[in-house]
């Protein structure tokens, strides 16, 4: 490719700058031109596109957001928007692009990559839902965030002998929940993918853990399984424990990327243009093990990818 674009797209994560960072001044490096595209496919369709330098991307690496902005583009789910961002990037001269988002943005990348403009996937997405890579960018600082929230509420749990029922975000999934619910020492982890019954897992879990002398109690709650309050209610009424239900939230979207993720970020960024330079589309680009490694987008879609099912055991022993 000669002028490549990049944009973010679906929710924000932190770690979006480093990626756009690595993008532009590798591209630049390699002697191609770049511009930034602006909320997401909606900047494609509309023309919403700035040139890029290396300047344009100082000060950016240590923050989260996304200076390009991200959006959700039902615009693009259709033939037509595709080929109006088909057309915008013609029109430009841009043969080749790297959107940084989730499985939906994916699905457009693929889309435009079979409409003739090669496209490569970088995963984003504090959820870590993404099935072909082990991390996404975001996953990282969002889970020390919410580990940081909640080390907090059990400072005042423990001064109160309460329990503190903590939904964390995921959009369905399990990993922020689960890895949150380890480090901070969860009595009771509930996440989708599980078996899970709130008399045996919570309110027996209280119970016996209380004979033994503890007075003090983490629920950790993936989003969208229950009402937090409700279940806090619940909690108070059955164990006589008074119960607190906090909603972390847009907490865990923002905030300065963690080094792991600065990392993460731009590894994959670099290996995005890699591929864009040799004229490759369609693919997505990944971190397996300690290795990045790209797939055909279709593939990586229908890969499948589960939560640490021991790791869960495993905190049912530990966290007692
Ligand atoms: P994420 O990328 O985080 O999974 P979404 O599912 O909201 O977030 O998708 C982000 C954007 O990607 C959508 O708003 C739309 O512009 C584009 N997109 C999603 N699904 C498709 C699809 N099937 N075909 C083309 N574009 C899509």
């Amino acid at each position: 490719a000669k002028k490549i674009g990049v944009l973010t797209s679906g929710g924000d994560a932190p770690g979006m700058n480093a990626g756009i960072r690595a993008v532009v001044r590798c591209a630049i490096a390699k002697g191609m031109e770049v511009v930034g595209v602006h909320h997401g496919y909606n900047g494609l369709i509309n023309g919403d596109i700035e040139q890029m330098d290396v300047r344009s991307v100082s000060e950016i690496l240590h923050r989260g957001g996304t200076m390009l902005y991200t959006a959700r583009c039902l615009e693009f789910k259709e033939q037509a928007g595709i080929l109006k961002g088909k057309e915008t990037c013609e029109k430009m001269g841009i043969d080749g692009l790297v959107v940084i988002g989730g499985d939906g943005s994916f699905r457009g990348a693929r889309d435009l990559s079979l409409a003739g403009i090669p496209t490569v996937g970088i995963p984003g997405t504090i959820d870590n839902d993404i099935s072909c890579s082990d991390f996404s960018i975001g996953f990282d600082t969002a889970l020390n965030t919410a580990v940081e929230a909640v080390d907090r509420l059990r400072d005042t749990s423990q001064s109160h002998d309460r329990c503190s029922v903590v939904e964390i975000m995921g959009h369905g999934a399990g990993h922020l929940t689960l890895d949150t619910g380890i480090a901070c020492g969860a009595c009771a982890i509930w996440v989708n993918e599980v078996d899970f019954d709130v008399d045996r897992d919570i309110i027996q879990k209280i119970k016996s853990t209380a004979s033994n002398g503890k007075h003090h109690f983490i629920v950790a709650v993936g989003e969208g399984i229950t009402d937090v309050h409700a279940l806090a209610k619940e909690i108070e009424t059955k164990t006589g424990v008074e119960t607190r239900a906090t909603v972390l939230g847009h907490i865990q979207r923002g905030g300065t990327p963690t080094a792991r993720d600065r990392v993460l970020a731009t590894k994959l960024g670099v290996h995005a243009v890699e591929l864009l330079e040799k004229g490759i589309g369609n693919r997505v680009v990944v971190i397996k093990g300690n290795t990045v490694v790209d797939y055909d987008i279709l593939e990586a879609l229908q890969m499948k990818k589960g939560i640490d099912k021991k790791l869960f055991e495993d905190a049912k022993l530990i966290n007692i």
